[in-house]
């Protein structure tokens, strides 16, 4: 597995920094503010992927590296593995659109497969609702909430790519645990079936989607709880 630290042309290195989903408390910006005083950093970047890029000068880069994990905070994992998880504001706290906890699981899934090693690079967005501002469809794993505690899953989809692609659809309104079922299931295959250094996209491309489906069971929706409805309601009073 890779770490996220890259000389770049100026000679400068860029240190990629991991916390959950893009969320800090006050204690960590801080923490992380005397570390890059400290390391002579230059400027930290906000990444696509919610994490922070810090530029400090070569040699210096080594205490500030070690300091992130007092502050809860870690190299992000690159390379052919699990990446960071990208997941929008979508919760009670954040976004009054959110129909589910989709911050929550983003977390909760960045906590269990970061880092897992993949045929190739292997990205997951997770969205509070049919919005979809952290582009689910665009990632190897998109979730995005369908009503409290019940997610439609796409897999499949290629963003960053000279040949982008749009995730399939593969379950619709399963529950959390099923979420995390589906993602070990579809981890799995990829691992099984994907050629040396293929994106998912590429291979339900060749082999097409079925190979990489669960059994029924994990598919299953749950009962309907009129979420959607409210969604749309809402949709119509604020848009
Ligand atoms: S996807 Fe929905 S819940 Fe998430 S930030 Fe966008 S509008 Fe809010």
């Amino acid at each position: 597995m890779g770490e996220g630290i890259f000389k770049q042309k100026n000679g400068l290195l860029a240190v990629d920094v991991v916390g959950s989903c893009g969320v800090l408390t006050p204690e960590q910006l801080a923490g992380l503010a005397r570390l890059a005083e400290k390391a002579g950093a230059i400027a930290f970047k906000l990444t696509s992927r919610q994490t922070l890029v810090a530029l400090l000068p070569e040699g210096r880069a080594e205490g500030f590296i070690e300091g992130l994990a007092t502050l809860g905070l870690r190299v992000s994992p690159y390379g052919n593995v699990v990446r960071a998880v990208k997941a929008c504001p979508g919760n009670e706290d954040f976004c009054p659109r959110a129909l589910g906890d989709a911050l929550g699981l983003g977390m909760a899934l960045q906590e269990r497969y970061l880092g897992r090693e993949v045929p190739k690079d292997f990205k997951i967005a997770v969205a509070g609702c049919p919005r979809g501002c952290v582009d689910p469809y665009c990632a190897d794993f998109g979730v995005i909430a369908a009503g409290k505690d019940v997610f439609d899953v796409a897999v499949g989809g290629m963003g960053g790519s000279s040949r982008p692609r749009h995730g399939v659809v593969i379950a619709r309104r399963i529950g959390r645990e099923k979420v995390f079922a589906l993602l070990e299931h579809v981890l799995a295959r990829f691992g099984e079936l994907a050629q040396p250094r293929e994106k998912l996209g590429r291979a339900i491309e060749r082999l097409g989607v079925e190979p990489f489906l669960p059994p029924a069971p994990t598919l299953a929706p749950e009962e309907e709880d009129g979420s959607l409805a409210e969604f749309a309601r809402f949709l119509k009073e604020h848009d």
